[in-house]
């Protein structure tokens, strides 16, 4: 015997209702978060600009001093121990401290200090000891400023200054040789005499 074929199910008459109602609700939600960002959005860019314009109402009213340095017309003031530059110093007889020991080359990490010593000679007396740096190299493209050659020198030759403009435009500008870290003499150097042992055992 044939099944009678049954009949379909007739149409929710509430559907197009039901989804429209979905739909502004979805709608409602995504206009609600992006209200939320833009919100939240302002009220960061309103405090920065807040904070900016209290510091620049500060400068102006001068109620803190001024943050910026006019670099290089205005210099900020360094540290005690700030170590940059070297300089090779004499004593004030104008003999040169540096007696060529190579303690500063034995002390440094980077290796970068090349000393040549030679003897001095009553005739042709460069130090009070009896050699003297007759080369005396620093090659401040691998010089980490650590201060250690300043440490190990036994005279206080080797100082590391404040001068802290050190750029330059080639690799060679960057090899400091004797001549260039070499300090000037006070006073026209002078024979050894007491005045340079006096100072030979201050330092
Ligand atoms: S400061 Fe340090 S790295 Fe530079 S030359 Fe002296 S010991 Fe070497
Ligand atoms: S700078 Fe000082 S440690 Fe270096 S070679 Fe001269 S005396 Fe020696």
């Amino acid at each position: 015997m044939q099944e009678p074929i049954s009949s379909p199910a007739a149409p929710n008459p509430l559907l197009p209702i039901q989804n429209g109602i979905k739909g502004l609700v979805e709608k409602l939600s995504r206009i609600k978060h992006q209200v939320t960002e833009t919100v939240d959005g302002s009220k960061a860019i309103g405090t920065g600009f807040g904070i900016t314009f209290k510091h620049y109402a500060e400068q102006q009213l001068k109620l803190k001093p001024s943050l910026t340095i006019q670099y290089p017309e205005e210099r900020r003031e360094q540290f005690p121990r700030t170590r940059w530059r070297h300089a090779l110093t004499r004593y004030d007889s104008g003999l040169e401290k540096c007696i060529g020991c190579s303690l500063c080359a034995g002390a440094c990490p980077a290796r970068c200090i090349y000393v040549e010593a030679a003897e001095n000679t009553d005739e042709h007396r460069i130090s009070p000891g009896e050699r003297h740096a007759v080369r005396y190299e620093i090659n401040m493209l691998r010089c980490v400023f650590c201060g250690y050659c300043q440490d190990a020198c036994p005279t206080g030759a080797i100082v590391l200054r404040k001068d802290f403009e050190l750029a330059s435009y080639t690799r060679n500008d960057n090899l400091y040789t004797k001549e260039m870290l070499l300090e000037p003499a006070k006073s026209a150097a002078v024979p050894l005499d007491e005045t340079a042992v006096a100072d030979q055992a201050k330092a």
